[in-house]
């Protein structure tokens, strides 16, 4: 059996070991050291890293076909084949928290919408299962299959994690969810991961959710309600009906609990008797609000959506590229 392979980081020189056939990622988030990573399907492009020395395979295509570019490395769906140098500039020297895999019982499921469920679950305190606000978990199917859905609550509650679960007809996790889960049951899952996170600063806010999107940003509003009334937040949340903004209610609350934090809901398919804002969520923001140059973007759901805001927002609105933070829910592989 091959030895593990020694992967460093450049410049503040943390190192970690790989296992044979594991890839760059998983290795380094089972090590504690947070790379940067989205959708972890080779879809996102979130962790791609410079390759300053050694060589990497990678697993899959991408889902469109093109090539990683010459000199990086996409850690998703990277396999090394000799020690490695990453160039990860933001990632420091000692490792943080793990990546771990625990049992989880699930405490308590509601059905919000025709389509939509909530899964509150208990994680055992001992499992070392630790998130921030916006991160997500996977959860293991039979089959060795992943399926990602994003914390909804607040990372306080001991050791509970609330999911946001919208059923995909003919989703096989999703289905079995919304028709069949009850509590009691047991769930295998992993996590945490994700970077879509709340920086620090002052740029006021745009939070942008399709959808069961709307589930980190929740988790963001909980946690870090005061300091986001302090910037200045508004959430836009688009659907195609008002039902499918299921927890329109929770978002009142914070309206009326933190003065500086607005809702926008945005409707593509609303009747006629729908008064208030319509067509696709992302044109609504540029609408309201034509210069970005001094906000922050926050954006979860759809992926078509996450796309057209992204290339909008930073072509015609000024929103500086790295101030665009995404999870785009890409269908697992
Ligand atoms: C970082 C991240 C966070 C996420 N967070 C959330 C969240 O908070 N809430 C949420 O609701 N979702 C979230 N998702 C999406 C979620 O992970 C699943 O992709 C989604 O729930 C569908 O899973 P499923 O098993 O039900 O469907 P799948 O079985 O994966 O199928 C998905 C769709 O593809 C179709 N399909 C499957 N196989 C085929 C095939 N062979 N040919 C044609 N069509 C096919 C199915 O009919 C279905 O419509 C997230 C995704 C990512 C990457």
């Amino acid at each position: 059996m091959s030895a593990p392979l020694l992967i460093k980081l450049a410049p503040n020189g943390g190192s970690f070991e790989c296992a044979p056939g594991q890839t760059v990622l998983d290795a380094a988030l089972a090590a504690g050291y947070w790379l940067p990573h989205s959708c972890r399907t080779g879809t996102c492009n979130t962790c791609h890293l410079s390759l300053l020395e050694g060589g990497v395979q990678h697993a899959a295509t991408r889902p469109d076909g093109t090539d990683v570019p010459a000199g990086q490395c996409r850690t998703c769906q990277a396999v090394p084949t000799t020690d490695l140098l990453l160039d990860a500039p933001k990632v420091p020297q000692a490792p943080g928290q793990r990546v771990v895999t625990t049992g989880a019982k699930v405490l308590e499921v509601t059905r919000p919408s025709h389509d939509v469920v909530m899964i509150r679950l208990q994680v055992p305190p001992t499992a070392g299962f630790a998130f921030k606000a916006g991160q997500y978990a996977s959860v293991l199917l039979k089959d060795g299959a992943k399926r990602s859905y994003s914390m909804a609550n607040n990372p306080d509650e001991a050791g509970v994690i609330e999911w946001h679960v919208r059923r995909m007809e003919g989703g096989r996790f999703s289905t079995h969810a919304y028709d069949k889960l009850k509590a009691g049951a047991m769930l295998r899952i992993e996590g945490p991961y994700g970077d879509f996170v709340l920086q620090p600063g002052d740029a006021p806010i745009v939070l942008l959710a399709s959808g069961t999107g709307y589930a980190p940003i929740a988790a963001l509003l909980k946690t870090h309600g005061a300091e986001m009334a302090r910037r200045g937040a508004v959430l836009y949340w688009g659907g195609r009906q008002w039902s499918d903004l299921y927890a329109v209610d929770s978002v009142a609350a914070w309206e009326a609990q933190y003065p500086g934090i607005r809702l926008v809901p945005v409707l593509s398919e609303a009747g006629p008797e729908w008064t208030g804002r319509d067509g696709f969520v992302h044109a609504a923001v540029l609408a309201d609000i034509p210069d970005l140059s001094r906000h922050e973007v926050y954006a979860c759901g759809n992926p078509l959506m996450i796309d057209a805001a992204r290339s909008s927002f930073t072509a015609s609105a000024g929103l500086p590229a790295e101030h665009f933070f995404a999870d785009a829910f890409v269908v697992n592989n």
